[in-house]
């Protein structure tokens, strides 16, 4: 994607051959951060300094017998704990809260070889569709800074987009690493629950949540999945079986595979411009050898109001733990009551809020079943929609979002609309399955529109091997962001 900096699939070769150097690439990375971080916002902190030091280690080993991502500096959001590291989940309520521990996820990258390299900006807690929730400013999108990133990775998907990223972690609980990868241009793949280990994930809707890559291309997710994914005793929703080779499913063809299309993710309501690349993504596809069939998943006008009775009920009993007490900032008061009230009240933004507020709200008792009881039958029947759909296809082709991204501010004061925007997203979180935003094309102001992949529980090889013969086959993922053009593409 960007001549300076390698992908993950690259790097080790290259450092292996002698062509390029750790320390070379950490120079770049952190003139790419400060020069285009001030703009992008992406990185909340990061430690240049750590990262030379890091560097000149690796340097110095002998390349034989190296570990998988041996020299290669990974971005993770601000919700996933690095030992040492601020953990602030983009919040002032933890605004000076330092990890004392490593999520599975990143301890995994460290015994990979790999270097948890800076905080990314998120919306706060990981609840918002657009970045702009964030205690910090907004990330903005490299291909037009006007432009929101999409949410809640933005930080994630602009420093991976913008060239300051060689990949990223991110969270998805309806859409966080589709959404904004499709947003800013680059690929993002949500595991499906289970997949990857949620401990040191700071919980938002721990029912739907799930850890997974951004990065320059479906080889590099493929890779950094084969290392954060498979099961940990530290997170007992984490599925005990074996991890596919899933650089192996890469073919680079689609031959003899069933490719559905969800009759209710093509309608009226989608941006044109969205519909053409994505309908154009999927005569390519055909073209690899997929045969296209049309699939059902009629209960997708109940996904939106679903999702956000479910996320916000999980929501409202997880952010109870920050009280003043045990983490970050804290508001004296006349009684601990009266100081834990002071303290959410004061460092909590105005969308925790709300969420914290509709989520007791729909499980307070006359309500309950009204809302969250009701909310979870419609989720099986929003899974049992995709298990049907799966019978007759093997990966689904979709939009991602709508739109594509808009302009920083225009739905800020509409949370209605910001929500309806998750629609594509958040049925897969409902149902538990995996899915993949690959770049697809751009609408005629120039910012990139995404093509989603949905694939069945646990079948994420599928969903690769989809994704990464339509990369090969085109070449949206080689496009510069003018931001990256306009500094010499440092
Ligand atoms: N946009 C959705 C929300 O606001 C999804 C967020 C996420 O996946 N973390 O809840």
């Amino acid at each position: 994607m960007h001549a300076q900096l390698p992908t993950v699939a690259t790097l080790p070769q290259l450092l292996a051959n002698g062509q390029t150097t750790t320390r070379s690439v950490v120079d770049t990375l952190s003139a790419a951060i400060e020069s285009r971080n001030p703009v992008l916002n992406a990185y909340l902190s990061w430690d240049g300094a750590e990262a030379a030091r890091w560097a000149q280690e690796v340097d110095a080993q002998s390349v034989a017998n190296r570990p998988l991502l041996a020299g290669v500096p990974i971005g993770i959001k601000d919700v996933l704990n690095v030992q040492g590291q601020p953990c602030g989940c983009a919040s002032l309520i933890l605004e000076k809260y330092v990890s004392p521990y490593d999520a599975t996820a990143v301890a995994r990258l460290r015994q990979a070889g790999a270097l948890p390299f800076g905080r990314l900006n998120m919306d706060e807690f990981a609840m918002g569709s657009s970045n702009e929730n964030s205690a910090y400013g907004p990330a903005r999108n490299p291909w037009n800074a006007g432009y929101v990133t999409g949410g809640s990775s933005g930080g994630s998907a602009a420093a991976v987009a913008g060239g300051m990223a060689v990949a990223a972690l991110g969270t998805d609980t309806g859409g966080s690493i589709r959404q904004p990868a499709a947003f800013c241009g680059c690929v993002g793949l949500k595991p499906s629950y289970g997949r990857v280990s949620r401990y040191g994930l700071t919980a938002f809707a721990s029912s739907l949540d799930q850890i997974g890559p951004l990065t320059q291309s479906v080889e590099d997710a493929a890779i950094l999945l084969q290392v954060i994914a498979g099961h940990d005793p530290l997170d007992s929703t984490s599925l005990d079986r074996p991890v596919p080779d899933y650089r192996a499913a890469l073919s680079g063809d689609l031959a003899g595979m069933r490719l559905g299309l969800p009759r209710e993710y093509f309608t009226d309501g989608v941006d044109p411009q969205v519909t053409w690349a994505v309908r154009a993504a999927i005569e390519e596809c055909r073209k690899l050898g997929a045969e296209i069939v049309d699939v059902d998943l009629p209960h997708t006008r109940y996904a939106v109001a679903t999702y956000y009775i479910i996320a916000t009920a999980e929501a409202s009993a997880n952010l109870a733990r920050f009280d003043g007490v045990r983490y970050g900032a804290r508001e004296s008061g006349q009684d601990p009551i009266d100081s834990y009230g002071r303290t959410r009240a004061r460092y909590f933004g105005p969308e925790v809020k709300r969420r914290i507020i509709l989520g007791t709200f729909v499980l307070s008792s006359g309500y309950y079943d009204a809302y969250y009881l009701r909310a979870q039958k419609v989720r099986t029947l929003i899974r049992r929609d995709f298990e049907a759909a799966f019978q007759q296809c093997d990966a689904l082709l979709a939009p991602v979002a709508p739109t594509t991204a808009y302009p920083l501010g225009e739905r800020v004061d509409d949370p209605l609309q910001m929500y309806l925007g998750d629609i594509f997203t958040v049925t897969a979180n409902l149902a538990g399955i995996c899915g993949l935003s690959v770049p697809c094309g751009f609408s005629d102001n120039g910012l990139p529109v995404g093509l989603q992949v949905l694939g069945p529980a646990f079948r994420e090889e599928t969903i690769l091997r989809v994704g990464h013969a339509y990369e090969q086959a085109t070449d949206w993922h080689h496009g510069l962001p003018p931001v990256c053009a306009e500094d010499g593409g440092q």
